[in-house]
């Protein structure tokens, strides 16, 4: 087989390769179980929300699913690696709730944007090239006139957009948002959906925590539903109409602005 034939073979393995992928997952951090028999798969282009009451273990199974924790039993795979041995950081933006990271870097958003080139340049200083995917990210998302501002003078959406670009600056595949929208106003909230959406149109495949029931099944087209176990997983539309919500939180739970 010829050099070509390899890396037509590479290309089509990755468009069907899942970009998630967990088998009969069990982790506890003590002898309980805070996640028992998860089984789910992310393909490449897909928009999941993780929803599930607080200390259901949606943060717990992110860390599973990204190779930070290993589970007790099971498999956790990213992009067909064993997640713990993955190592293409640049591969996937995360988000993590209010960027709280950010608030004490003395930076400015053009810094870090530049940063999600840094595994692609290694040492070497930034190219022409690398300036102008810096640029596009901070056009996509909203955040070229403020690229020079420092990041602990934004509000907390403006700081999630700036992280998203740097993401994009590293051209991530996948995208994880851990209830990225916390202490953001409404209007943000919004506008901050409707980015994420147009960022999945445009490919990237998005996995998004949320507590907020009404964002995502505005949103995401796919609900897994948590609580300890998997209470649903499917299509936004059949969820809003399941009775897993109710199961899963407890009979007072409602959608508020949901579809
Ligand atoms: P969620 O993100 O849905 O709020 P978590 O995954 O954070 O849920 O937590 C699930 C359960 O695991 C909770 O009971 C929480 O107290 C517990 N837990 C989370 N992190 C740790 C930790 N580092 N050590 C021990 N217990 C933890």
């Amino acid at each position: 087989m010829s050099r070509t034939d390899h890396s037509e073979e590479r290309a089509a393995d990755a468009a069907v390769q899942p970009v998630v992928e967990l088998s009969n997952v069990d982790f506890g951090y003590t002898t309980t179980p805070v996640v028992e028999d998860i089984s789910l798969r992310i393909d490449s282009g897909e928009y999941v929300a993780v929803v599930g009451p607080n200390g259901s273990g949606k943060s717990t199974l992110m860390k599973l699913m990204l190779g930070l924790l290993r589970p007790d039993t099971g498999e956790t795979r990213l992009f067909g690696e064993a997640s713990h041995a993955f190592d293409d950081g640049s591969r996937i933006g995360y988000v993590a709730q209010h960027a709280s990271a950010s608030k004490e870097m003395p930076i400015t958003v053009r810094e870090v944007v530049k940063m999600g080139r840094f595994p692609h340049v290694g040492f070497g200083r930034l190219s022409d090239a690398d300036h102008r995917i810096v640029d596009d990210a901070l056009e996509t998302v909203g955040m070229a006139s403020f690229a020079n501002r420092r990041v602990t003078k934004l509000s907390g959406g403006q700081r999630q957009r700036a992280f998203i670009a740097r993401a994009l600056a590293g051209e991530a595949d996948l995208l994880v948002l851990d209830e990225p929208t916390v202490g953001v106003d409404a209007e943000s909230v919004d506008a901050f959906y409707d980015l994420l959406e147009s960022l999945n149109e445009d490919g990237i495949t998005i996995l998004l925590i949320e507590h907020d029931l009404g964002a995502v099944t505005d949103h995401a087209r796919r609900i897994v539903c948590l609580n300890r176990e998997v209470y649903f997983d499917g299509p936004t539309d059949e969820f809003v109409e399941s009775d897993a919500l109710a199961r899963a939180f407890g009979t007072a739970a409602t959608f508020v602005g949901g579809t």
